[in-house]
C-alpha cells in the first residue's frame, strides 16, 4: 500500500460537484464555489505572469476578507506559499517578517496601500508589489489537480507575545487534519455557515477559510469586528458557527439581555483564556460556548471544552481533539496524570514541523516528537486540561508558584477595577514577589490597603501583590494580548 502523499485539490472538487453552493458571503458580495474557483484560477494565471511559482513566498496584506480569500486560493493553485501579514503591526515590524520569510512579492489591497508602501521603504532594492484590485483576470487559467499533503501552504507569524514572532510553516496536511479534528469535535452540516469576525491573517481566521472549502460549507466574513453587526447577523438566523476571542464575546454580550437563536450551535472561543465572569454570563444566556486552547504552531485548537461541559468544568480548556496527544512535562517525563503541573506538550498531525528560518527555536521547542508549548497546565481527574499560564510569566515566590493569570482574574472581579496585570518583581527575601498594574474603572480609585484586603479573601498570602501601580492602560500587542514583558521592563526601569 502506498502512503497517501497527495489528494485532489479541495476547491476544484467543490467547484465541480457543488458549483452553486455559496462559498463566501461578505459585505462586498457573495461568491459560489464555481465563482471562487474561477477567480482563483484566473488570478493564479496573472500571478504566474508576475513570476510567482511553486514554493515562492508571497506576502498578502488585505483589509477586505474577500480580496484576501481570492489571493489565498489563487496562490494555492500555484503551490506558492502565502505569508499573511497582520495590518495592525507597524511597517517596521512587517518589514522584519517579510525579510525573514524572504518574500518574492507583496500583494496588498486598497485599504492597506499606505502600510504596504511604508513597509516596502524598508527594502533596498524594493520588493515587487501589486495592488490586488488592479490585477487583471484574463481568460488564462492555472488549475491544480492535486495538492501535496506535506508541502508548505503558509507561513504564519506567531503573535510575538513572549518575544519576537516566529514564522510557523503550515502544511496542507496540518489543514486537512485540523479540518477533520474540528468536524469530529463540533459536528458538521452541509448547511453550516461559519462567521469569522476575527482577522483572517491569524491561524484562526485562515483555518475557517480552508476548512469551509474542505467541508463545502459557507464562510461569512465581516471586515473588522463590530459587535452590533455580529449580533444582528446571529439574530438573523442562518449562521451556525462563529469564531471569536474572549474580548469580542465580552462586547457582544455587554448590552444584551439574552442569548442567540438555536441556529447558532457553536461559539468557538480561542486565543486566550476567558474570564470566568464572561463564561458565566454566556452560559446564563444559554450561549453554546466552546473554550479552546491552541496556538499558531498547532494550527488552531489542540483541546476544546464542549459546551455541555462548560458549566461543570468552567475555566478548563477541555480535552484533546482527535489525533492529538497532550501531556504535561512532568518530573518523570510526559504524563497525563491528574494534578501534575508543568509545561504543556502536544503532538499530532496539526502540529507544524517547525519554524521558518529558526534552527535555534526549532531545537528548543521540538523535541522527542513533542512540541513544547511554553504554557503551563494541569489535568484534573477526569482528564480536562486547565491552562494555568505562560511559563515565561510564572512567578516563583519563596519556592511557591504564582500564576499571574489567577491573580489577575481575582483583581478583575473587583468592582472598581477595569483590568489588571501581574508580574514578578525581584526580591531579596523571596526571590520574586508579585506586583500588580491596575486600571481603575471610572469613579473612585481603591486604596492599596483595600486591594490587599480584597485579595487576601480570595488568595493565599504569597499570591497577594506586594504593590499596586495604577496605570491608564495595559500594554497589549496587535492581537490584544497582554504584554507582561513590557511591564517587567517598566519595573526594571
Ligand atoms: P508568541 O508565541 O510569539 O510569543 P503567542 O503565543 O501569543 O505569541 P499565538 O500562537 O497567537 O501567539 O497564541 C497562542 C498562545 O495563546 C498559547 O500558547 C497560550 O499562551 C495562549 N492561549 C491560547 N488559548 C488559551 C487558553 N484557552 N487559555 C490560556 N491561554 C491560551
Ligand atoms: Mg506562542
Amino acid at each position: 500500500v502506498q502512503p497517501v502523499r497527495s489528494i485532489p485539490d479541495w476547491l476544484r472538487g467543490r467547484a465541480t460537484h457543488h458549483p452553486t453552493h455559496p462559498a463566501i458571503v461578505a459585505p462586498e458580495g457573495t461568491w459560489t464555489y464555481r465563482e471562487l474557483y474561477d477567480a482563483a484560477c484566473e488570478y493564479a494565471a496573472s500571478l504566474r505572469i508576475l513570476g510567482v511559482s511553486q514554493g515562492d513566498r508571497v506576502a498578502v496584506i488585505a483589509k477586505r476578507g474577500s480580496t484576501y480569500a481570492f489571493m489565498l486560493h489563487a496562490l494555492m493553485q500555484l503551490d506558492a506559499i502565502v505569508v499573511p501579514l497582520n495590518w495592525r503591526l507597524t511597517a517596521l515590524e512587517l518589514a522584519k517578517q517579510a525579510a525573514d520569510a524572504e518574500v518574492a512579492l507583496l500583494l496588498f489591497d486598497e485599504g492597506a496601500t499606505p502600510l504596504a508602501k511604508d513597509l516596502n521603504r524598508e527594502f533596498k532594492p524594493p520588493l515587487g508589489m501589486r495592488q490586488i484590485e488592479l490585477l487583471e483576470r484574463t481568460s488564462e487559467r492555472v488549475e491544480r489537480m492535486h495538492l501535496q499533503l506535506t508541502r508548505a501552504h503558509a507561513i504564519i507569524y506567531t503573535s510575538g507575545t513572549t518575544g519576537t514572532s516566529k514564522g510557523a510553516v503550515i502544511t496542507y496536511q496540518n489543514h486537512w487534519w485540523g479540518a477533520m479534528a474540528s468536524a469530529l469535535q463540533l459536528g458538521l452540516s452541509p448547511a453550516d455557515q461559519w462567521l469569522v469576525p476575527m482577522p483572517l491573517f491569524h491561524v484562526g481566521g485562515m483555518a475557517v477559510l480552508i476548512r469551509s472549502v474542505i467541508y463545502g460549507t459557507t464562510v461569512v466574513i465581516h471586515n473588522g469586528f463590530d459587535e452590533l453587526a455580529v449580533n444582528d447577523a446571529l439574530d438573523a438566523g442562518g449562521i451556525t458557527l462563529i469564531s471569536v476571542v474572549p474580548t469580542m464575546l465580552q462586547r457582544m454580550l455587554q448590552n444584551r439581555q439574552g442569548g442567540y437563536p438555536p441556529s447558532v450551535r457553536c461559539v468557538l472561543l480561542g486565543g486566550s483564556a476567558a474570564p470566568k465572569s464572561l463564561l458565566e454570563r454566556a452560559l446564563a444566556f444559554g450561549v453554546p460556548v466552546n473554550q479552546s486552547y491552541g496556538m499558531t504552531e498547532t494550527n488552531t485548537q489542540a483541546t476544546t471544552l464542549q459546551s455541555v461541559d462548560a458549566l461543570r468544568k468552567i475555566g478548563s480548556s477541555g480535552k484533546p481533539l482527535a489525533n492529538m496527544r497532550v501531556c504535561i512535562d512532568g518530573p518523570l517525563g510526559p504524563t497525563d496524570a491528574a494534578g501534575v503541573e508543568g509545561e504543556i506538550l502536544v503532538s499530532g498531525p496539526t502540529v507544524i514541523a517547525g519554524y521558518w528560518n529558526r534552527p535555534d527555536a526549532n531545537e528548543k521547542s521540538f523535541r522527542d516528537g513533542w512540541f513544547y508549548t511554553g504554557d503551563i497546565g494541569v489535568f484534573d481527574t477526569e482528564g480536562y486540561l486547565f491552562v494555568l499560564d505562560r511559563r515565561a510569566d510564572l512567578i516563583v515566590s519563596g519556592g511557591e508558584n504564582v500564576y499571574p493569570a489567577e491573580v489577575e482574574s481575582v483583581l478583575a472581579q473587583h468592582e472598581q477595577i477595569g483590568e489588571a496585570a501581574v508580574v514578578g518583581r525581584p526580591d531579596e527575601t523571596w526571590g520574586q514577589v508579585p506586583v500588580a498594574f491596575v486600571v481603575a474603572r471610572a469613579g473612585e480609585r481603591p486604596t492599596e490597603e483595600m486591594l490587599t484586603q480584597y485579595c487576601r479573601t480570595f488568595l493565599a498570602g504569597y499570591k497577594v501583590p506586594k504593590a499596586f501601580y495604577f496605570v491608564d492602560a495595559l500594554p497589549r500587542n496587535a492581537s490584544g494580548k497582554l504584554l507582561r514583558r513590557a511591564l517587567k521592563e517598566r519595573l526594571e526601569a
